[in-house]
């Protein structure tokens, strides 16, 4: 079998152009939603996600504000820009871009955001309401995964998802998504004994770890779907997901590449959750 691919970067541009009509169709009623984006300190890696991100909000007509603060900004100064930014009515959606230096306390800025502006989906308000199954703000990696299962018209009742990878903004909110969807869900984790035994009975694998080759054919059972969330590097310093793509596509039926699969979804989720944040505050002042 040679699996079908999932192509997320196609996906997202038709996502993205729904986005912008949505975007445009608010504003003939005078709202543009808005998109606060604070960055602190200098880390390489977040400087490209801040600006990927940027970049996806022009290209989509969002407004957004792009906040660069040194290392050095105090965790009281920047628990201020938040409370600034969360009484500013140009602004619906505030991401604070992780990691933080290491005398911010992460989880207190992310608390610090009013949950109705937390499009990262990081508060423990929007945890909890993915949790109970009640509206707020889904995680945009996990989302652009189910959206990516949606989009192959995938049926997620009754099936197997072993979901490797339990982070906070990753492995258990895509557990609780495909759970809401009636599959029976198993999550894997670094203590699991046995990954494969696990693998091998999965309908559906999403790969959220952080290691290369963490899935490997002989650990996927013929047919399965594979959702790769992975960012690595290989020998040669390019960029590769958590699954041994080459192996694994010839006994899956679809799997996502890296790059070109969740990476992209990602971005375009935060841009869905921020239109849906302007467009549920036009309904709330109206
Ligand atoms: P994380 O917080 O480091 O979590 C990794 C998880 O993998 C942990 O739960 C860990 O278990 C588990 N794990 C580690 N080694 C394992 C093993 N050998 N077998 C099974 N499970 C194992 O990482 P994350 O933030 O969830 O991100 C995971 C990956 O996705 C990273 O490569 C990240 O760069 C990527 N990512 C991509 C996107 C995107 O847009 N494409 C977005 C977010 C993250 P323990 O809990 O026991 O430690």
């Amino acid at each position: 079998m040679t699996a079908s691919i999932i192509d997320g970067s196609a996906l997202s541009a038709l996502l993205r152009e729904q986005v912008s009509d949505r975007v445009n169709a608010l504003q003939t009623r005078g709202i543009k939603a808005g998109l606060a984006v604070i960055l602190v300190g200098d880390n390489q890696a977040s400087q490209v996600y801040v600006r990927n991100k940027v970049k996806a909000c022009e290209q989509t007509g969002i407004h957004s504000v792009l906040e660069k603060h040194d290392a050095t900004l105090s965790e009281a100064d920047l628990l201020a820009r938040v409370h600034a930014l969360n009484h500013d009515n140009s602004i619906h959606g505030i991401l604070v871009q992780l990691p933080l230096p290491a005398h911010i306390d992460a989880q207190k800025v992310i608390e610090a955001i009013a949950p109705e502006k937390d499009v990262d989906g990081f508060h423990v308000a929007s945890a909890g309401a993915l949790m109970t199954g009640l509206p707020g703000f889904w995680p945009c990696t996990p989302h652009g995964c189910m959206k990516m299962l949606e989009h192959i018209g995938y049926s997620l009742r009754g099936k197997h998802a072993v979901v490797i990878g339990r982070s906070n903004i990753v492995g258990k909110p895509m557990a609780m998504m495909l759970l809401q969807q009636n599959a029976t869900v198993t999550v894997c984790h670094s203590a699991t004994v046995d990954l494969k035994a696990h693998t091998l009975q999965a309908d559906v694998i999403v790969a959220a770890v952080g290691k290369r080759n963490v899935l490997t054919a002989d650990m996927v059972k013929p047919g399965a779907v594979v959702i790769d969330v992975g960012m690595n590097r290989d020998d040669e310093g390019k960029l590769c997901g958590d699954v041994d793509f080459a192996g694994v596509s010839q006994v899956a039926s679809y799997i996502t590449p890296v790059p070109g699969g969740v990476g992209p979804m990602t971005i375009t989720m935060l841009l869905v959750n921020t239109l849906e944040s302007a467009e549920r505050h036009a309904i709330s002042t109206a």
